[in-house]
Order: C-alpha cells, then structure tokens, then sequence
C-alpha cells in the first residue's frame, strides 16, 4: 500500500512547468478502417472556425501561468496536412504566436502521404518545422487497401522524398500485423522504411477497436486476424532489422537513428507535464490530466462561450502517480530509473514493486540492477502483463 503522507516532493517537480505542448487537427479525408482517434470527417466547412476555437483555447491558458518557451510541439490529428496551404498558413501562424518554442526546438507535424505537396512542405520548413511523421503504414498496395488507407506506396515514396529535400527529419508510422499480412510483405515494409533513409519509425502492431469498421468486419466473419504467433514474429523482425540498421529501440514500438529521437515522446514517456490543445487533446499540468472533448461541435462551442473544452480532469493521488509513472517509464529502454523515478512520485521503486522484481526477472521478463529495471527482450512481447503484475504490487 502507498502512503498518502509524507512524500519527499521535489523542489522542481517535473510535473509543474510544461515543457511540451500537443495540438490536435481532427480533419480526416475519410475513416481508416482501423481508426479510433477523434477525427472528423465530411466537415471541412469547419476547419475555419476550428482554427479561431483552437486561438481561443490558447488564449484562454494564457491567463494563467504563461509557460516558459517550449521544448518541443507536436501537432497531431487526425490529419493535419489535410488543412490547405491557406488553413496551414493560419495554423503556423496562430502557433508562432501561441505557443512560441526555444531555439532548437523539436518541433513536429503529422502528415499523411497523399495530402502533402512540395508547396506545404515549404510552408512549414519557412514556419520553422523540423520534422514530419508521415502516416506510411505499408508499401503495399494490398496491405493499405486492406487498411482502407487513402494513399498508395508511390504516395509515401514522394512524401519522405519531399521532406528530405526540405532538410526536416522524416519519421514514418508503419502497422504489421494488418489483415492477410505475411512476414514477407512485413519485411519488404521495413527494407524500404530504411532504404528510403528514415530518421524515425514507429512500428504498431494492428488492434481491432470496437466500433471501428475494420472491428464489425471481423465480427461478421469478413476479415480474420492473423493470430498472436505471427504478429510476435512481425515484432521480433522489426527489432532485428530496424536494429540491425542501426536505429536504436528507445520506446516498445519505437526505433530512431543516432539522435534522431523523438524529444516529444519522450517527455510523455518520462509522464512530465505537458499543454494539450484541441478536439480530445490531453494535457497533463501540475498534477491535473485534463481530457478534452471529442466532439468537434462541442468543442467549437465551448472555445466560443469561453468555457473549458475538458470533459475530463482528474488529479492524480501518490498512488496514481507512481502507476502512471512506472507505466510510461517502463515503455522507455532505460526503463526505470531509481532516482529519476523517486523525484517524479517522492517514492523508492523498490519500496512498492519489490515483490513482482525477482520473480519478473527469472522468468526472464525484467533485466534489474542497482540502477533500476526494465523491460528484457522477452519482456517487450508481454510488456502488458508485465505492468499488471507490477500494478497488483500496490
Ligand atoms: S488518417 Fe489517421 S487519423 Fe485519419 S482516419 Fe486514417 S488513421 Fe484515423
């Protein structure tokens, strides 16, 4: 059991001063089979007043402690490169002014395939951008069809080529595990992510969120998933490969080149705080997750009546803290730290997770040393029942 009282609270405690900020675009072309984040499609109409409630929601934080220039932003969707040129210049804009950066900021946008053009490019390249992930997820024609994505392979090859020539980092999102999937269209998917000289690739394997097309599909017998032992195998290739071409595996599904991290991410993974903006974006601020609405209507509204958009805000106890902690951190390579763990929760790790640590580590799942544990190569393929038994400590 954690105590509520007395933590040894840090100084300058990770969870007060933002240091990144989020902004959702929900805009979307049509549904992909297998999306379940807060999009909108058939409603361009709106991106205008979506753009004005999004200044409103900034303006409306400013009114309380203004954070200092940030480290890294990310604008996420949805999809933001569905915004044209004149909606991006605005967007651009609006963030310059908002939510200004520090010099070498990381400052990221995603982007799918068939919606960016040489002229967006250098929009955002001239707005001070640094990096692009781009929504791949295949070079395979079958595979994105299968996917329902909008693009085809040629798409994705012009995009990382656009964005190289720009000289912005270039990340790709690649799903293994998609339905009539094989290794080899698997590998011939990784070959190409790093033939093509991709600074980043995040590797997910596909899950079936109810509600989701892709998800009734498969209840009515139309789609069959392509079972547990394959997508391991698809796992273990991508951690020979992709390591194997020298991108380190920082995150449980992601690989970057030397330097070539993503600093955003990891101020998640590390659960510092962090501004959220937009449709169901989540900020999390002196202790306080707050989750915003994921209704586009809704939100416009309430940023036009001066209300919060959060439909959502709970302030995490010292036991939350320490579970959400060890849950993000535990994604990380280094996983755990000890003495970075005890200044973010006031707690020793050992203290609470001891129990689950030796058992853990010989069936082989943790590596633990004085520094602290994480997850072993093993470990990574059960990385949810590893957290659940840690969780059970508490
Ligand atoms: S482009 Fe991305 S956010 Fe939009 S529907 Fe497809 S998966 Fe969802």
């Amino acid at each position: 059991m954690i105590p509520h009282f007395p933590l040894t609270e840090p100084s300058d405690p990770p969870w007060i001063h933002p240091r990144a900020a989020y902004v959702h675009i929900p805009f979307c072309a049509h549904q992909c089979g297998y999306c379940d984040f807060a999009i909108a499609t058939g409603k361009d109409d709106r991106i205008h007043a979506y753009l004005d409630a999004l200044a409103l929601e900034m303006s409306s934080w400013k009114q309380r402690p203004i954070p200092s220039p940030l480290a890294t932003l990310f604008v996420g969707g949805g999809t933001p490169s569905h915004l044209n040129l004149g909606q991006l210049a605005i967007l651009c804009d609006l963030l310059h002014h908002a939510l200004p950066v520090q010099s070498g900021a990381e400052v990221s946008i995603e982007a799918n395939p068939e919606s960016l053009s040489a002229e967006k490019v250098k929009l955002l390249a001239e707005a001070g951008w640094s990096r692009i992930s781009l929504g791949a997820q295949s070079f395979s024609k079958r595979t994105l069809k299968n996917l329902d994505r909008p693009h085809d392979p040629d798409a994705v090859r012009n995009a990382v080529a656009l964005v190289k020539a720009a000289n912005l980092d270039v990340s790709l999102d690649l799903i293994f595990g998609a339905p009539a999937q094989t290794s080899p269209d698997w590998q011939a998917d990784l070959v190409e992510a790093i033939a093509l000289g991709t600074d980043h690739i995040s590797t997910y394997g596909l899950t079936y969120e109810k509600g989701t097309p892709l998800e009734k599909r498969v209840r009515l017998g139309m789609v069959r998933p392509i079972g547990e032992e394959l997508e391991r195998t698809m796992y273990s290739m991508a951690m020979e490969s992709l390591g194997g071409a020298g991108y380190e595996h920082y995150e449980i599904s992601n690989f970057a080149k030397p330097n070539k991290r993503c600093r955003h991410n990891e101020i998640y993974w590390a659960n510092e705080a962090h501004l959220g903006f937009g449709m169901g974006a989540a900020g999390f601020v002196g202790l306080t997750r707050n989750l915003n609405t994921r209704d586009l209507e809704r939100y416009i509204r309430q940023c036009f009546e001066g209300s919060n958009p959060a439909f959502q805000s709970e302030t995490l106890g010292p036991r939350e803290r320490v579970i959400e902690t060890m849950i993000q951190n535990l994604r990380r390579a280094g996983g755990i730290e000890s003495n970075r763990f005890f200044k973010q929760t006031g707690f020793e790790p050992n203290a609470f997770f001891k129990p689950e640590l030796n058992p853990l580590a010989e069936q082989g799942f943790l590596a633990v040393d004085e520094q602290g544990f994480r997850l072993s190569y093993e470990g990574k393929f059960v990385a949810d029942t590893v957290m659940k038994r840690l969780i059970r400590c508490l």
